[in-house]
């Protein structure tokens, strides 16, 4: 069964991916213009979420 928060993750990643070489504003992580900012905002998101949800020790 595919991971719907790992998929959701990837694909936001992907999306800033896309987005900050041709934005020349999103190349540092400390700075995002308007639309930078929300992808990399639901990206970090949903990266939390994912890296919180791993089972720590097996
Ligand atoms: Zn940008």
């Amino acid at each position: 069964m595919p991971d719907d928060l790992y998929q959701r993750y990837q694909a936001a990643h992907r999306a800033y991916q896309a987005h900050a070489p041709s934005c020349g504003a999103c190349t540092r992580d400390t700075f995002h213009c308007r639309d930078g900012e929300k992808l990399h905002e639901s990206f970090a998101r949903l990266q939390d979420a994912y890296l919180t949800r791993q089972p720590r020790k097996h």
